[in-house]
Protein backbone atom coordinates (compact mmCIF):
# COMPACT_ATOMS: atom_id res chain seq x y z
CA UNK A 1 0.00 0.00 0.00
CA UNK A 2 1.49 3.32 -0.60
CA UNK A 3 1.02 5.60 2.36
CA UNK A 4 1.78 8.90 3.20
CA UNK A 5 3.12 10.03 6.62
CA UNK A 6 1.93 13.53 7.23
CA UNK A 7 4.13 14.48 10.34
CA UNK A 8 6.13 17.58 11.76
CA UNK A 9 8.83 15.16 13.02
CA UNK A 10 10.90 12.69 11.76
CA UNK A 11 14.55 11.66 13.05
CA UNK A 12 17.15 12.01 11.48
CA UNK A 13 15.25 15.33 10.57
CA UNK A 14 13.55 16.90 13.75
CA UNK A 15 12.43 15.90 16.90
CA UNK A 16 11.11 17.04 20.10
CA UNK A 17 9.66 14.01 21.38
CA UNK A 18 8.35 10.14 20.78
CA UNK A 19 6.82 11.53 17.74
CA UNK A 20 10.13 11.89 16.24
CA UNK A 21 11.14 8.74 17.19
CA UNK A 22 7.65 6.95 15.76
CA UNK A 23 8.38 8.63 12.44
CA UNK A 24 11.56 7.77 11.77
CA UNK A 25 11.26 4.01 12.43
CA UNK A 26 7.71 2.76 11.52
CA UNK A 27 7.94 3.69 7.89
CA UNK A 28 11.17 1.75 7.85
CA UNK A 29 9.58 -1.39 9.09
CA UNK A 30 6.60 -0.76 6.72
CA UNK A 31 9.17 -0.68 4.03
CA UNK A 32 10.53 -4.18 4.51
CA UNK A 33 6.80 -5.54 5.44
CA UNK A 34 5.73 -4.76 1.43
CA UNK A 35 4.07 -1.44 1.95
CA UNK A 36 5.36 1.98 -0.21
CA UNK A 37 5.59 4.73 2.65
CA UNK A 38 6.25 8.48 1.84
CA UNK A 39 6.80 10.99 4.73
CA UNK A 40 5.95 14.66 3.76
CA UNK A 41 7.47 17.23 6.61
CA UNK A 42 7.76 20.99 7.16
CA UNK A 43 11.65 22.05 5.98
CA UNK A 44 12.14 23.07 9.19
CA UNK A 45 15.38 24.56 9.82
CA UNK A 46 16.35 21.33 12.13
CA UNK A 47 15.75 19.44 9.45
CA UNK A 48 17.41 21.27 6.69
CA UNK A 49 20.90 21.15 9.00
CA UNK A 50 20.01 17.38 9.45
CA UNK A 51 23.12 16.71 7.33
CA UNK A 52 20.68 14.44 4.82
CA UNK A 53 21.18 14.98 1.68
CA UNK A 54 18.16 17.13 -0.10
CA UNK A 55 17.51 17.91 -2.99
CA UNK A 56 14.72 20.24 -4.95
CA UNK A 57 11.95 18.67 -6.84
CA UNK A 58 11.73 21.90 -8.50
CA UNK A 59 7.48 21.59 -8.25
CA UNK A 60 6.44 25.11 -6.63
CA UNK A 61 2.84 25.89 -5.39
CA UNK A 62 0.51 28.04 -4.21
CA UNK A 63 -1.90 27.99 -1.48
CA UNK A 64 -4.87 30.06 -0.47
CA UNK A 65 -4.17 31.19 3.57
CA UNK A 66 -7.39 33.77 4.31
CA UNK A 67 -7.42 36.23 1.73
CA UNK A 68 -3.63 36.02 0.73
CA UNK A 69 -1.90 33.57 -1.21
CA UNK A 70 1.27 31.99 -0.15
CA UNK A 71 4.25 30.20 -2.51
CA UNK A 72 6.14 26.92 -1.75
CA UNK A 73 8.16 24.27 -2.53
CA UNK A 74 9.06 21.05 -2.29
CA UNK A 75 12.17 19.21 -1.75
CA UNK A 76 13.18 15.79 -1.32
CA UNK A 77 15.10 13.73 0.75
CA UNK A 78 15.31 9.70 2.28
CA UNK A 79 15.24 8.48 5.58
CA UNK A 80 18.52 6.44 6.43
CA UNK A 81 18.83 3.38 4.16
CA UNK A 82 17.04 5.44 1.17
CA UNK A 83 13.88 3.04 0.83
CA UNK A 84 11.33 5.91 2.38
CA UNK A 85 11.21 9.40 0.19
CA UNK A 86 10.86 12.11 2.72
CA UNK A 87 9.16 15.44 0.91
CA UNK A 88 10.00 19.31 3.02
CA UNK A 89 7.59 21.40 2.63
CA UNK A 90 9.62 24.99 2.06
CA UNK A 91 8.44 27.91 3.15
CA UNK A 92 11.32 29.74 4.93
CA UNK A 93 8.73 32.13 6.26
CA UNK A 94 6.97 30.00 8.07
CA UNK A 95 9.37 26.75 8.70
CA UNK A 96 13.54 28.64 9.18
CA UNK A 97 13.07 29.11 12.62
CA UNK A 98 14.92 28.30 16.09
CA UNK A 99 12.59 25.79 16.89
CA UNK A 100 9.49 24.10 15.65
CA UNK A 101 6.60 24.92 17.38
CA UNK A 102 7.68 27.82 20.26
CA UNK A 103 10.32 29.90 21.25
CA UNK A 104 11.05 30.68 25.29
CA UNK A 105 8.17 28.95 26.44
CA UNK A 106 5.39 30.91 23.98
CA UNK A 107 3.72 29.38 21.07
CA UNK A 108 4.55 30.93 17.44
CA UNK A 109 1.46 33.53 17.31
CA UNK A 110 1.03 32.16 13.14
CA UNK A 111 0.86 28.88 14.19
CA UNK A 112 -2.68 27.96 13.08
CA UNK A 113 -1.46 29.48 9.46
CA UNK A 114 1.93 27.57 9.48
CA UNK A 115 0.44 24.39 9.89
CA UNK A 116 -3.05 25.17 7.30
CA UNK A 117 -0.69 25.27 4.92
CA UNK A 118 1.56 22.26 5.76
CA UNK A 119 -1.97 20.33 5.82
CA UNK A 120 -3.15 21.94 2.21
CA UNK A 121 0.50 21.44 1.19
CA UNK A 122 0.97 17.93 1.79
CA UNK A 123 -2.64 17.19 -0.16
CA UNK A 124 -0.61 19.18 -2.84
CA UNK A 125 2.05 17.01 -3.12
CA UNK A 126 0.02 13.65 -3.71
CA UNK A 127 -1.27 15.63 -6.27
CA UNK A 128 1.63 17.35 -8.03
CA UNK A 129 4.44 15.05 -6.68
CA UNK A 130 1.80 12.14 -8.70
CA UNK A 131 2.32 10.32 -5.45
CA UNK A 132 -0.53 7.85 -5.90
CA UNK A 133 -1.05 7.76 -2.44
CA UNK A 134 -3.82 5.55 -1.43
CA UNK A 135 -3.42 6.30 2.56
CA UNK A 136 -3.03 9.48 4.70
CA UNK A 137 -1.31 8.53 8.11
CA UNK A 138 -1.79 11.69 10.28
CA UNK A 139 0.14 12.43 13.27
CA UNK A 140 -0.99 15.14 16.00
CA UNK A 141 -2.71 18.17 15.20
CA UNK A 142 -0.51 19.70 12.98
CA UNK A 143 -1.66 17.48 10.67
CA UNK A 144 -5.52 17.30 11.71
CA UNK A 145 -7.13 19.46 9.20
CA UNK A 146 -5.82 16.77 6.09
CA UNK A 147 -9.01 14.73 6.81
CA UNK A 148 -11.33 17.32 7.01
CA UNK A 149 -9.89 18.50 3.43
CA UNK A 150 -10.55 14.92 1.83
CA UNK A 151 -14.00 14.98 3.13
CA UNK A 152 -14.90 18.50 2.06
CA UNK A 153 -13.35 20.71 -0.57
CA UNK A 154 -11.30 17.68 -2.20
CA UNK A 155 -14.54 14.95 -2.08
CA UNK A 156 -14.84 13.06 -5.18
CA UNK A 157 -12.04 15.02 -6.48
CA UNK A 158 -8.88 12.58 -7.93
CA UNK A 159 -6.23 11.70 -7.26
CA UNK A 160 -8.42 12.32 -3.87
CA UNK A 161 -11.34 10.34 -4.52
CA UNK A 162 -9.43 7.13 -3.49
CA UNK A 163 -6.90 8.42 -0.40
CA UNK A 164 -8.20 7.22 3.04
CA UNK A 165 -7.26 8.83 6.42
CA UNK A 166 -5.71 7.80 9.64
CA UNK A 167 -4.80 9.97 11.99
CA UNK A 168 -2.82 8.72 15.47
CA UNK A 169 -3.34 10.92 18.71
CA UNK A 170 0.53 10.72 20.01
CA UNK A 171 -0.48 13.26 23.33
CA UNK A 172 -4.24 13.92 23.48
CA UNK A 173 -3.10 17.31 25.48
CA UNK A 174 -1.39 19.09 22.96
CA UNK A 175 -4.42 20.01 20.40
CA UNK A 176 -3.80 22.86 18.19
CA UNK A 177 -7.03 25.12 19.69
CA UNK A 178 -7.04 28.55 17.66
CA UNK A 179 -9.80 31.14 18.64
CA UNK A 180 -12.57 31.18 16.15
CA UNK A 181 -11.80 34.05 13.53
CA UNK A 182 -8.68 31.65 12.73
CA UNK A 183 -11.87 29.28 10.71
CA UNK A 184 -10.92 31.81 7.73
CA UNK A 185 -7.29 30.75 7.69
CA UNK A 186 -8.52 27.00 6.86
CA UNK A 187 -11.22 28.23 3.53
CA UNK A 188 -13.44 25.56 5.29
CA UNK A 189 -16.66 26.77 4.99
CA UNK A 190 -18.30 28.22 8.47
CA UNK A 191 -21.10 25.46 8.46
CA UNK A 192 -18.04 23.10 9.98
CA UNK A 193 -17.05 24.87 12.70
CA UNK A 194 -20.16 22.91 14.74
CA UNK A 195 -19.79 21.45 18.11
CA UNK A 196 -19.21 17.80 16.29
CA UNK A 197 -16.50 19.07 13.90
CA UNK A 198 -14.32 21.99 14.08
CA UNK A 199 -15.41 23.92 16.90
CA UNK A 200 -13.83 22.95 20.92
CA UNK A 201 -15.74 25.44 23.57
CA UNK A 202 -15.81 28.50 21.05
CA UNK A 203 -12.29 27.83 19.94
CA UNK A 204 -11.04 26.18 16.39
CA UNK A 205 -9.70 23.27 16.78
CA UNK A 206 -7.34 20.72 14.81
CA UNK A 207 -7.15 17.70 17.00
CA UNK A 208 -10.96 18.04 17.23
CA UNK A 209 -11.00 18.22 13.07
CA UNK A 210 -8.78 15.21 12.67
CA UNK A 211 -10.42 13.18 15.27
CA UNK A 212 -13.84 13.50 13.40
CA UNK A 213 -13.01 13.85 9.78
CA UNK A 214 -10.58 10.85 9.88
CA UNK A 215 -12.00 7.36 8.42
CA UNK A 216 -9.77 6.27 11.78
CA UNK A 217 -8.40 6.72 14.38
CA UNK A 218 -5.50 5.52 16.10
CA UNK A 219 -3.46 6.25 19.24
CA UNK A 220 -0.10 4.70 21.13
CA UNK A 221 -1.47 2.16 23.58
CA UNK A 222 -4.77 -0.21 23.88
CA UNK A 223 -4.89 1.51 27.27
CA UNK A 224 -4.49 5.13 26.68
CA UNK A 225 -7.34 4.50 23.99
CA UNK A 226 -9.43 3.74 26.61
CA UNK A 227 -8.37 6.70 29.26
CA UNK A 228 -8.25 8.95 26.27
CA UNK A 229 -12.58 8.19 26.36
CA UNK A 230 -13.29 9.47 29.85
CA UNK A 231 -12.11 12.91 31.66
CA UNK A 232 -9.47 14.04 32.76
CA UNK A 233 -7.23 12.35 30.31
CA UNK A 234 -9.38 13.03 27.74
CA UNK A 235 -8.14 16.75 27.80
CA UNK A 236 -12.18 17.85 27.26
CA UNK A 237 -12.75 15.37 24.24
CA UNK A 238 -14.20 12.20 25.71
CA UNK A 239 -17.29 13.28 23.91
CA UNK A 240 -15.98 12.49 20.44
CA UNK A 241 -13.95 9.90 21.01
CA UNK A 242 -16.85 7.94 22.26
CA UNK A 243 -19.00 8.99 19.53
CA UNK A 244 -15.95 7.42 17.86
CA UNK A 245 -15.38 4.10 19.33
CA UNK A 246 -15.74 1.74 17.32
CA UNK A 247 -13.23 3.70 14.76
CA UNK A 248 -10.74 3.80 17.69
CA UNK A 249 -7.57 1.49 17.91
CA UNK A 250 -4.65 1.67 20.35
CA UNK A 251 -1.34 0.09 19.19
CA UNK A 252 2.24 0.60 21.43
CA UNK A 253 5.24 2.11 19.67
CA UNK A 254 8.32 0.03 18.87
CA UNK A 255 11.76 -0.23 20.02
CA UNK A 256 14.74 0.67 17.15
CA UNK A 257 16.93 -2.26 18.75
CA UNK A 258 19.70 -1.16 16.33
CA UNK A 259 19.71 2.03 18.57
CA UNK A 260 18.98 0.09 22.02
CA UNK A 261 20.64 -2.68 22.81
CA UNK A 262 23.43 -3.38 25.06
CA UNK A 263 24.88 -5.93 22.75
CA UNK A 264 25.76 -3.13 20.18
CA UNK A 265 25.81 -0.25 22.00
CA UNK A 266 28.73 1.78 21.11
CA UNK A 267 28.01 4.32 24.53
CA UNK A 268 28.85 1.33 26.38
CA UNK A 269 32.16 0.78 25.29
CA UNK A 270 33.79 -2.59 25.94
CA UNK A 271 31.01 -3.35 28.75
CA UNK A 272 28.48 -4.43 26.37
CA UNK A 273 26.28 -7.52 27.42
CA UNK A 274 23.35 -9.67 26.64
CA UNK A 275 20.66 -11.39 28.15
CA UNK A 276 22.42 -14.60 28.56
CA UNK A 277 25.51 -13.18 30.12
CA UNK A 278 24.70 -9.34 31.79
CA UNK A 279 26.21 -9.68 35.65
CA UNK A 280 29.52 -9.02 34.62
CA UNK A 281 28.70 -6.23 31.70
CA UNK A 282 25.71 -4.72 34.25
CA UNK A 283 28.20 -4.43 36.93
CA UNK A 284 30.91 -2.23 34.68
CA UNK A 285 28.70 -0.13 33.49
CA UNK A 286 27.33 0.68 36.88
CA UNK A 287 30.86 1.31 38.02
CA UNK A 288 31.38 3.72 34.68
CA UNK A 289 28.32 5.65 35.50
CA UNK A 290 29.23 6.24 39.34
CA UNK A 291 32.36 7.34 38.38
CA UNK A 292 30.73 9.76 35.46
CA UNK A 293 28.54 11.42 37.35
CA UNK A 294 30.80 11.74 40.38
CA UNK A 295 28.76 9.01 42.75
CA UNK A 296 30.33 6.71 45.70
CA UNK A 297 31.26 3.31 43.51
CA UNK A 298 29.94 0.76 45.09
CA UNK A 299 27.67 -2.08 43.97
CA UNK A 300 25.25 -3.04 46.50
CA UNK A 301 23.40 0.10 47.05
CA UNK A 302 20.35 0.19 44.23
CA UNK A 303 21.07 3.42 41.58
CA UNK A 304 18.12 4.57 41.02
CA UNK A 305 17.50 6.89 37.04
CA UNK A 306 15.11 8.70 35.78
CA UNK A 307 15.39 10.90 32.52
CA UNK A 308 12.79 12.85 31.13
CA UNK A 309 11.39 16.09 29.83
CA UNK A 310 11.18 18.01 33.35
CA UNK A 311 7.07 18.67 32.88
CA UNK A 312 4.47 18.28 35.31
CA UNK A 313 3.49 14.95 32.78
CA UNK A 314 6.10 13.17 33.88
CA UNK A 315 5.69 13.11 38.13
CA UNK A 316 8.88 14.91 38.79
CA UNK A 317 6.77 16.70 41.64
CA UNK A 318 6.56 13.07 43.50
CA UNK A 319 10.09 12.24 43.24
CA UNK A 320 11.44 15.35 44.23
CA UNK A 321 9.51 14.61 47.03
CA UNK A 322 10.32 11.25 47.63
CA UNK A 323 14.07 11.84 47.49
CA UNK A 324 14.21 14.89 50.24
CA UNK A 325 12.09 12.19 52.36
CA UNK A 326 14.70 9.22 51.84
CA UNK A 327 17.83 11.27 51.24
CA UNK A 328 18.79 11.81 54.88
CA UNK A 329 18.56 8.67 55.92
CA UNK A 330 18.69 5.61 53.07
CA UNK A 331 21.34 4.76 50.99
CA UNK A 332 20.03 4.85 47.48
CA UNK A 333 21.73 6.53 44.99
CA UNK A 334 19.66 8.68 42.55
CA UNK A 335 20.33 10.20 38.74
CA UNK A 336 18.08 12.55 37.04
CA UNK A 337 18.56 13.70 33.60
CA UNK A 338 16.21 16.18 31.80
CA UNK A 339 15.50 19.05 30.91
CA UNK A 340 12.39 21.54 30.47
CA UNK A 341 10.58 23.98 33.08
CA UNK A 342 12.41 26.04 35.24
CA UNK A 343 11.14 25.55 38.58
CA UNK A 344 12.00 21.93 38.00
CA UNK A 345 15.50 23.06 37.43
CA UNK A 346 15.81 25.07 40.51
CA UNK A 347 14.34 22.23 42.55
CA UNK A 348 16.92 19.34 41.47
CA UNK A 349 19.65 21.98 41.30
CA UNK A 350 18.81 22.76 45.08
CA UNK A 351 18.49 18.72 46.28
CA UNK A 352 21.18 17.53 44.04
CA UNK A 353 23.46 20.44 46.02
CA UNK A 354 22.21 19.21 49.14
CA UNK A 355 23.20 15.59 48.94
CA UNK A 356 25.79 15.58 46.19
CA UNK A 357 27.12 12.26 47.31
CA UNK A 358 23.32 10.55 46.56
CA UNK A 359 21.59 12.83 44.09
CA UNK A 360 23.78 13.10 40.50
CA UNK A 361 21.47 15.98 38.78
CA UNK A 362 22.33 16.69 35.01
CA UNK A 363 20.03 19.46 33.43
CA UNK A 364 20.19 18.82 29.55
CA UNK A 365 19.41 16.37 26.60
CA UNK A 366 21.92 13.98 26.36
CA UNK A 367 21.37 10.78 23.95
CA UNK A 368 24.71 9.62 25.37
CA UNK A 369 24.35 9.79 28.58
CA UNK A 370 20.85 8.51 27.95
CA UNK A 371 22.36 5.19 27.00
CA UNK A 372 24.94 4.96 29.73
CA UNK A 373 22.22 5.15 32.31
CA UNK A 374 19.61 2.78 30.71
CA UNK A 375 23.13 0.68 31.58
CA UNK A 376 24.55 1.28 34.86
CA UNK A 377 21.04 2.11 36.55
CA UNK A 378 19.22 -0.49 38.73
CA UNK A 379 15.95 0.46 38.44
CA UNK A 380 14.14 3.35 36.34
CA UNK A 381 12.06 5.36 37.75
CA UNK A 382 8.54 6.34 35.47
CA UNK A 383 5.79 8.03 37.78
CA UNK A 384 3.95 9.78 35.12
CA UNK A 385 0.73 11.44 35.51
CA UNK A 386 -0.50 9.95 32.65
CA UNK A 387 2.03 8.44 29.82
CA UNK A 388 0.46 7.71 25.75
CA UNK A 389 3.16 5.17 25.08
CA UNK A 390 6.54 5.86 27.20
CA UNK A 391 9.30 4.56 25.12
CA UNK A 392 11.91 4.61 28.30
CA UNK A 393 10.47 2.12 30.25
CA UNK A 394 11.08 0.00 26.85
CA UNK A 395 14.47 0.85 26.49
CA UNK A 396 15.16 -0.37 30.09
CA UNK A 397 13.79 -3.74 30.04
CA UNK A 398 16.05 -3.97 27.37
CA UNK A 399 19.02 -2.95 29.28
CA UNK A 400 18.19 -4.86 32.45
CA UNK A 401 17.12 -1.87 34.27
CA UNK A 402 14.15 -2.82 36.31
CA UNK A 403 11.01 -0.01 35.84
CA UNK A 404 9.09 1.55 38.67
CA UNK A 405 6.00 2.90 36.90
CA UNK A 406 2.44 4.70 37.25
CA UNK A 407 0.10 2.33 35.86
CA UNK A 408 -0.98 4.76 33.12
CA UNK A 409 -1.68 4.17 29.52
CA UNK A 410 1.50 2.81 27.99
CA UNK A 411 3.45 2.18 30.93
CA UNK A 412 0.03 -0.08 32.26
CA UNK A 413 0.13 -2.22 28.71
CA UNK A 414 4.12 -2.39 29.24
CA UNK A 415 4.87 -3.10 32.77
CA UNK A 416 3.98 -6.37 34.86
CA UNK A 417 3.93 -5.78 38.54
CA UNK A 418 5.84 -7.88 41.04
CA UNK A 419 3.58 -10.47 42.65
CA UNK A 420 3.56 -13.92 43.68
CA UNK A 421 1.85 -14.74 40.38
CA UNK A 422 3.48 -13.25 38.54
CA UNK A 423 6.51 -14.43 39.62
CA UNK A 424 5.70 -17.70 39.34
CA UNK A 425 4.23 -17.20 35.89
CA UNK A 426 7.45 -15.09 34.59
CA UNK A 427 5.87 -12.45 33.60
CA UNK A 428 6.67 -10.14 36.20
CA UNK A 429 8.90 -7.41 34.53
CA UNK A 430 8.61 -4.31 37.57
CA UNK A 431 6.85 -2.57 39.79
CA UNK A 432 3.80 -0.51 39.48
CA UNK A 433 1.51 1.29 41.62
CA UNK A 434 -2.03 2.30 40.80
CA UNK A 435 -2.57 6.10 42.64
CA UNK A 436 -0.68 8.92 41.48
CA UNK A 437 0.55 10.27 44.61
CA UNK A 438 4.21 9.77 46.76
CA UNK A 439 2.72 7.26 49.26
CA UNK A 440 2.11 4.78 46.51
CA UNK A 441 5.26 6.04 44.77
CA UNK A 442 7.26 4.98 47.78
CA UNK A 443 5.67 1.62 48.50
CA UNK A 444 6.52 0.61 45.24
CA UNK A 445 9.79 1.54 44.73
CA UNK A 446 10.54 0.07 48.75
CA UNK A 447 9.23 -3.30 47.15
CA UNK A 448 11.49 -2.82 44.33
CA UNK A 449 14.58 -1.99 46.69
CA UNK A 450 13.67 -5.33 48.94
CA UNK A 451 14.08 -7.12 45.31
CA UNK A 452 17.21 -5.64 44.83
CA UNK A 453 18.53 -7.29 47.75
CA UNK A 454 17.54 -10.46 46.69
CA UNK A 455 19.46 -11.37 43.60
CA UNK A 456 17.41 -14.82 42.07
CA UNK A 457 14.57 -12.64 42.24
CA UNK A 458 16.28 -9.61 40.77
CA UNK A 459 18.20 -11.76 38.09
CA UNK A 460 14.78 -13.48 37.14
CA UNK A 461 13.47 -9.66 37.00
CA UNK A 462 15.98 -8.45 34.98
CA UNK A 463 15.76 -11.58 32.25
CA UNK A 464 12.66 -11.47 31.51
CA UNK A 465 12.62 -8.33 30.84
CA UNK A 466 15.42 -8.30 28.62
CA UNK A 467 14.15 -11.71 27.34
CA UNK A 468 11.27 -9.43 26.06
CA UNK A 469 10.72 -8.10 22.47
CA UNK A 470 8.84 -5.32 22.10
CA UNK A 471 10.50 -3.98 18.61
CA UNK A 472 8.41 -2.64 15.49
CA UNK A 473 7.95 -5.64 14.08
CA UNK A 474 5.03 -6.67 16.10
CA UNK A 475 4.03 -3.08 16.06
CA UNK A 476 4.04 -2.59 12.35
CA UNK A 477 2.12 -5.23 11.45
CA UNK A 478 -0.76 -4.46 13.39
CA UNK A 479 -0.65 -1.09 11.24
CA UNK A 480 -0.41 -2.94 8.66
CA UNK A 481 -3.88 -4.42 9.56
CA UNK A 482 -4.96 -0.94 10.51
CA UNK A 483 -4.22 0.44 7.17
CA UNK A 484 -6.22 -2.49 5.69
CA UNK A 485 -9.39 -1.39 7.73
CA UNK A 486 -8.95 2.40 7.47
CA UNK A 487 -9.29 1.33 3.82
CA UNK A 488 -11.91 -0.84 3.82
CA UNK A 489 -14.12 2.02 6.27
CA UNK A 490 -13.33 4.73 3.59
CA UNK A 491 -14.84 2.97 0.93
CA UNK A 492 -18.01 2.84 2.62
CA UNK A 493 -17.99 6.05 4.74
CA UNK A 494 -19.68 8.69 2.36
CA UNK A 495 -17.78 12.72 2.12
P1 LIG B 1 7.73 12.08 25.35
O1 LIG B 1 7.50 11.87 23.88
O2 LIG B 1 6.48 12.34 26.14
O3 LIG B 1 8.79 13.11 25.65
P2 LIG B 1 8.77 9.36 25.38
O4 LIG B 1 9.20 8.48 26.52
O5 LIG B 1 7.74 8.80 24.44
O6 LIG B 1 8.28 10.73 26.00
O7 LIG B 1 10.05 9.75 24.50
C1 LIG B 1 11.03 10.65 24.94
C2 LIG B 1 12.33 10.38 24.22
O8 LIG B 1 13.23 11.47 24.45
C3 LIG B 1 13.05 9.16 24.71
O9 LIG B 1 13.81 8.64 23.65
C4 LIG B 1 13.96 9.73 25.84
O10 LIG B 1 15.07 8.94 26.13
C5 LIG B 1 14.38 11.02 25.23
N1 LIG B 1 14.75 12.06 26.20
C6 LIG B 1 13.92 12.85 26.91
N2 LIG B 1 14.61 13.73 27.66
C7 LIG B 1 15.93 13.50 27.42
C8 LIG B 1 17.17 14.09 27.89
N3 LIG B 1 17.18 15.10 28.75
N4 LIG B 1 18.32 13.61 27.39
C9 LIG B 1 18.33 12.59 26.51
N5 LIG B 1 17.20 11.98 26.04
C10 LIG B 1 16.02 12.43 26.48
Amino acid sequence: MKILFATTEAVPFCKTGGLGDVCGSLPIELAKIGHQPAIVLPAFRQALNSGRPIEPTGVRFEIPIGRKTVAGTLLRSTLPGDKVPVYLVHQPQYYDRAELYRENGNDYKDNCERFVFFCRAALEAVKLLNLGSELVHCHDWTSGLIPAYLKTELCGIPPYDSLASLLTVHNIAYQGNFWHWDMELTGLDWKYFNWRQMEFYGNLSFLKTGLAFADTISTVSPRYAQEIQQPPLSCGLDGILQYRRDDLFGIINGVDYNQWNPEIDPHLGGSKYSVKNFADGKRACKAALQKEIGLPQVADVPLVAMIGRLADQKGFDLVAQLIQQWAPTSIVQWIILGTGEPIYHQLFSDIAQKYPDKVAVRLGFSNDLAHRIEAGADIFLMPSRYEPCGLNQLYSLKYGTVPVVHATGGLADTITNLTEETLAAGTANGFSFSTYNTTALTDALDRACKAFANRPIWDQLIRTGMGQDWSWNHSAREYDRLYKRTLARATHAAC
